[in-house]
């Protein structure tokens, strides 16, 4: 069976070699600036779940994992609304230092209304790491600038896979590709 039904369409721009790679690294960077004190996760669903899962087996950290449900799209809008807080935390963050983990920062405003999601929560510190990151001419102004942990810059374009859909549906591509014809 080859019959993927268009899982196929989209050009590979970060193979899962190269993934598995750079998530090691990360998760690094984060349990030598954000060690020796338990971390909380605060993950963004959908679009963080494959990322997030990695991430954290490979944290050597004390590590409570809580997620959030954002979208820019709620209900049957067409246009966005601007990010909203669609399943929010349901946790008493008081006095934990929370990690943010979100798919990809483009105008920064999902960042921007998470953290303040967090802090609102009670986190007493509050970083934040993305998978990827598109140009800095995307961000908006009223948009987070920049993450504390990013794990690849890209190119504006449209990309799906390790987690990011088009339509609800790639996420399960085992790398991140740009998809054609969108
Ligand atoms: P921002 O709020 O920073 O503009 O956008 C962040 C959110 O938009 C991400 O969490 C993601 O859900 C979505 N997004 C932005 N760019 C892309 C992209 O290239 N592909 C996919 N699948 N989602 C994107
Ligand atoms: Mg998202």
């Amino acid at each position: 069976m080859d019959d993927t039904g268009g899982l196929d369409a989209s050009r590979e721009l970060i193979s899962r070699d190269q993934l598995a790679a750079r998530v090691t690294e990360l998760a690094g960077e984060i349990s030598a600036d954000l060690g020796g004190q338990p971390l909380t996760i605060a993950a963004l669903m959908t679009g963080a779940l494959i990322f997030v899962a990695d991430l954290v087996r490979h944290l050597p950290l004390m590590t409570r994992i809580h997620l959030a449900g954002m979208s820019s799209y709620p209900g049957p809008a067409t246009t966005s609304q601007g990010p909203q807080v669609i399943a929010p935390i349901a946790e008493d963050l008081h006095g934990q230092n929370v990690l943010i983990v979100d798919d990809i920062l483009d105008s920064g405003r999902t960042l921007s209304v998470a953290v303040e999601h967090i802090r609102q929560a009670g986190a007493r510190e509050v970083h934040t790491c993305v998978l990827l990151r598109k140009p800095a001419d995307q961000r908006a102004p009223d948009g987070l600038a920049d993450a504390d942990y990013v794990g690849f810059d890209i190119p504006n374009e449209f990309v799906v896979g390790y987690g990011l859909d088009h339509d609800d549906f790639y996420r399960n591509l085992p790398h991140v590709a740009v998809l054609e014809g969108v």
